[in-house]
């Protein structure tokens, strides 16, 4: 098991070869914060964040329809969020069950 799955309070983990891509490619970026100077979430600061909107996790694509500029402040409680959904997903998907140990076969029983 890599380091890192499972956590000191035995939740599980995604380990870091299975986080969602999350940052478009350059050229989309630069496109959305061109499109989107200001923060479309408070309308003030100005965008230094190209977001999904649709997160990939969740089927979104890298098309620049899917993006809109945030701020910092604005994109880190989404981007948390997200986060706690991918880890729910993940635990979700783990098999439920573990499979009993199998007795020793020296055993008698
Ligand atoms: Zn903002």
């Amino acid at each position: 098991m890599p380091p890192g799955l499972l956590s000191p309070r035995g939740e599980w983990r995604l380990p870091v070869w299975n986080t969602p891509r999350r940052a478009f490619p350059t050229a989309v970026r630069a496109r959305i914060l061109k499109r989107d100077p200001i923060c479309r979430a408070c309308g003030v600061r100005p965008s230094t964040i190209a977001d999904h909107i649709v997160p990939v996790a969740e089927g979104g694509t890298d098309d620049e329809t899917n993006g809109q500029g945030l701020c910092s402040p604005c994109h880190d409680p989404k981007s948390a969020a997200e986060r706690a959904r991918g880890l729910q997903r993940w635990n979700e998907r783990r098999p439920r069950q573990r499979r009993d140990p199998e007795p020793h076969p020296g055993v008698i029983g």
